[in-house]
């Protein structure tokens, strides 16, 4: 028997640091950790144990002989990796590293961000004797991409929540809601209260294609679209005309992937999730019926993971179609191909040689178009229609796959057309910025000015650290890399520690935001939503009012909360 890792994957590797044998890999000090799409498990050295199983915080490992039909193809994809991947020279790393010392006097630690990253990174610090941590959000509700970013149908990947909960309740550990650093507090206030800062700010801006007509009414970035179905105060009362019966999506992400399955799902399977109460009325009247995921260059250049491409495979109700490719693949296409990407390769060319009716009777199609760059928005109140040029595909000497165009063109009728082409950080008033990679620079998470020298005490951990890549846990080593760095400078004098006298951060948030939560408050709405839910078969009925849950007395069943 064997144990293997599915979709939920969150690559924290908590699995890994307790395998006895060392059969989970990547670990976070093998090359490529960072880019992984999920961890495997190696069948042929994994002895049985559980001891992953009952470490894995997203509930992401079965037995073989647990594993569903449609799970079953995990069982391949943890093997391939291994196939030509894995030194088992490499077996050898560090296990039973106890906590570091730091001998750190009292140091007052502010974190800006309650999303994965900041998390991971108090989680760390919070074990380390003299550190206190203060948290700031600018939502009223914490955990950032967690709650609104991760698709509602995914609410293993939600679990994760749990870890983060628990490092909330650290004594050392203290979270402030709704309070908005560079507005309701400066970075210059964060730097003369605390003696670091680390931003963990993600990446919330959109990017953009640049071509005419995508300002139309219809034309939207998808950041826009997923705060919206995940109730994200700020995108709640937006509305998105689903009155047309064919959405584009461009891009060939995860994201892309995400938006084209909420669009084509069934509304009764969503109203069994926490899905934002005014997003699912408008689906369960939508009219969307077809879903184009235009990708500019080919299936060997698709950013989006195999798991996510798989759970459409599975999805009984959906025609999935790929256009574009010939049948054959090309050598372009084989070229380079790791086994990860030839897994998921292999699955689109079964999916190219498939016929539509293969799939009996499924009323909504979702079309994986490869080979086609968007060239303009048509469209003259709003859109209706989105022209596209077919593009040929050429090797650079340095590798890389570039998508030009061939000359011909394609107009395809829609009134919605999602950009799902990847995010970008947002600007922190005081702090250096990286305007074109959308960025803070920052050398192993240490910012740096405009001439490269480090800014003492101000550090940055995930998307705004390396840019929007990589999956939840995979902000785990980020974070401890960052924060490794901080203690090192702590250690060795850099910082200048105890600057902040006794001045009480709590005086400071009351008198410039009266109505911040603590986490308490986030608590006392956690179990509203929670019972609400529960009361009508959901994980949670979401609150998307920021105002209301500003006013505990609307939400707390027991005043004395
Ligand atoms: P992404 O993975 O970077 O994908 C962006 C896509 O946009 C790429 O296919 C890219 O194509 C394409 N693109 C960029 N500029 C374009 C243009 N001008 N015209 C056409 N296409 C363009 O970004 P993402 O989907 O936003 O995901 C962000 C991160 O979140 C990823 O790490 C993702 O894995 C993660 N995520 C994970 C999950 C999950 O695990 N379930 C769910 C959602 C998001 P090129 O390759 O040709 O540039």
């Amino acid at each position: 028997m064997t144990f293997v890792i599915l979709q939920p994957c969150c690559n924290d590797a908590s699995c890994a640091d307790v395998c006895p044998v060392d059969c989970i890999h990547p670990t976070p000090d093998e090359p490529g950790y960072m880019q992984a799409e999920m961890l495997h498990i190696d069948p042929g050295s994994c002895i049985d144990c559980g001891a992953c199983v009952d470490e894995c915080p997203v509930d992401a490992i079965r037995a073989d002989h647990e594993l569903t039909a449609e799970q079953s193809r995990y069982l391949h994809l943890n093997a391939t990796y291994f196939e030509e991947r894995h030194d088992p020279a490499d077996n050898h790393r560090r296990r039973a590293e106890g906590r570091r010392e730091t001998n750190a006097p009292d140091v007052r630690i502010a974190i800006v961000g309650t999303g994965p990253a900041a998390f991971y990174a108090a989680s760390e610090l919070a074990g380390v004797r003299g550190i206190e941590v203060e948290m700031y959000d600018r939502l009223v509700t914490p955990y950032g991409l967690v709650r609104a970013g991760v698709a509602p149908d995914h609410p293993e990947t939600k679990i994760i929540a749990e870890l983060f909960r628990a490092a909330a309740g650290r004594n050392s550990v203290r979270v402030h809601l709704g309070v908005e650093i560079g507005t309701d507090l400066s970075h210059e206030d964060l730097l003369a209260h605390h003696d670091a800062v680390i931003y963990a700010t993600g990446a919330s801006d959109d990017r953009r294609l640049g071509i005419d007509g995508e300002d139309l009414p219809g034309s939207h970035a998808a950041n826009e679209f997923v705060a919206w179905y995940n109730g994200h105060p700020d995108y709640a009362a937006k509305t998105f005309d689903l009155s047309c019966d064919r959405a584009v999506v461009i891009g060939n992400g995860n994201v892309a992937l995400d938006l084209a399955r909420i669009l084509t799902a069934s509304p009764d399977d969503l109203a069994r999730t926490d899905i934002a109460d005014h997003a699912l009325i408008a689906l369960r009247a939508s009219a969307v019926r077809e879903v184009v995921v235009v990708g500019r260059r080919g299936p060997a250049q698709t950013k989006f993971t195999t798991p996510e491409l798989a759970a459409l495979v599975d999805a009984p109700h959906i025609d999935l179609v790929v256009q574009g490719i010939s049948k054959s693949r090309s050598s372009l296409e084989w070229d380079a191909v790791d086994p990860v990407q030839a897994a998921k390769m292999d699955l689109i060319y079964e999916i190219a040689s498939r016929s539509p009716t293969d799939t009996g009777g499924a009323h909504r199609r979702i079309v994986l178009r490869f080979c086609a760059s968007p060239i303009s928005i048509e469209g003259d109140r709003s859109v209706s229609a989105i022209e596209l040029a077919d593009n040929s595909l050429s090797c650079d000497s340095d590798g890389h796959v570039r998508a030009d165009p061939s000359g011909s063109t394609v107009t395809v009728p829609t009134g919605l057309v999602l950009r799902s082409v990847g995010y970008r950080g947002h600007r922190i008033p005081g702090v250096p910025f990286d305007d074109e990679r959308g960025v803070v620079p920052n050398i192993d998470g240490r910012v740096i000015d405009t001439s490269g020298c480090v800014v003492p005490g101000v550090y940055v951990v995930g998307w705004i650290k390396r840019g929007p890549t990589g999956v939840i846990g995979t902000n785990k080593k980020c974070a401890i890399d960052t924060v490794e760095n901080l203690l090192s400078d702590i250690r060795n004098g850099r910082l200048s520690i105890g600057s902040h006298g006794s001045d009480d951060v709590d005086s400071l948030v009351r008198s410039r935001v009266p109505d911040a939560l603590s986490f308490p408050d986030w608590t006392s709405i956690d179990r509203a939503e929670t019972d609400a839910g529960s009361s009508v078969g959901r994980p949670r009925v979401k609150m998307v009012s920021s105002q209301q849950m500003r006013s505990p007395v609307d939400y707390k069943s027991d005043p004395a909360d």
